[in-house]
């Protein structure tokens, strides 16, 4: 689903933030993303979504390979992936139906298609009751409930986390992991970058550990691995 072949990322102020990576993620795994700031987690996953273009070496997603990817065709690719960030980025204006609503009108999605589906995932997300509402009348955890639930919206292959949980408490954390696993169970791909160690050693997944733009673990099953 998502494969990586001799990436290397220098960002114009020379930093070597992926420093030859390989890897290959299959359809249905969930892997998290670990290694200390700086290490290269967020490029390596910017790289996934086209955020950030490697500065050689192969990227591809979903078959579609990001190198060769004309500008014009990356809407195309989002459309196969979900996106969601720690600090959610919702729209401030659009209430919890908008938002979620607004990534299908892009895709120019019939009305009554994008009615059905919204409150399809509000539901899966536990927010149906919450429609009406405007972010900053939510909490964290369900504003982050609202991100996830747009970043599905579109039924894409590949959902990609950067610190998900990095903005909530543990408990409410747990919620967000408890949905992201329903939605792997449904079948897609998820790649999560995370500072949680609770959650990597109990909810045990396949663990990509980055240091200095490479990758120097990858294990099924594997633990958080760091102190502190
Ligand atoms: P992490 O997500 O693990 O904290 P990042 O991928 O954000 O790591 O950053 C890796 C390295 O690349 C860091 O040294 C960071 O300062 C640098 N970096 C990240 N983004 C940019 C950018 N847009 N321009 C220049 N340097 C960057
Ligand atoms: P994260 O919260 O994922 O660690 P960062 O704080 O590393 O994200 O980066 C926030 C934004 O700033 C990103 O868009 C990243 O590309 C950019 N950035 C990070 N480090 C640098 C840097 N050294 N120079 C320029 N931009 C940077």
């Amino acid at each position: 689903m998502i494969q990586m072949k001799n990436v290397i990322k220098k960002y114009p102020n020379g930093v070597l933030a992926a420093n030859g990576i390989t890897v290959n993620i299959k359809q249905g795994e969930f892997v998290y993303v670990v290694g200390p700031s700086g290490a290269g987690k967020s490029t390596f996953i910017k790289l996934m979504y086209r955020e950030e273009k490697p500065t050689s070496g192969e990227v591809t997603v979903s078959g579609i390979n990001l190198s060769t990817l004309k500008n014009a065709r990356v809407p195309h690719l989002r459309r196969q992936l979900g996106v969601v960030f720690q600090d959610f980025k919702l729209l401030p204006r659009l209430t919890v139906y908008e938002n979620v609503a607004f990534a299908m009108e892009v895709i120019e999605e019939q009305p009554k298609e994008i009615r059905k589906r919204v409150m399809e995932v509000l539901e899966l997300v536990g927010l149906k009751h919450k429609v009406r509402m405007l972010p900053n009348e939510l909490s964290g955890g369900e504003q982050q409930r609202v991100s996830i639930a747009r970043s599905i919206v579109n039924k894409p292959k590949v959902l990609i986390a950067d610190e998900p949980t990095g903005n909530l408490d543990p408990e409410t954390s747990w919620e967000i992991m408890e949905i992201f696993e329903e939605i792997n169970r449904q079948g897609t791909t998820i790649v999560m970058a995370t500072h949680n160690r609770e959650i990597v050693n109990t909810v045990r997944k396949r663990v990509i550990a980055i240091e200095g733009g490479m990758i120097v673990r990858d294990e099924y099953g594997g633990d958080y691995g760091y102190e502190g």
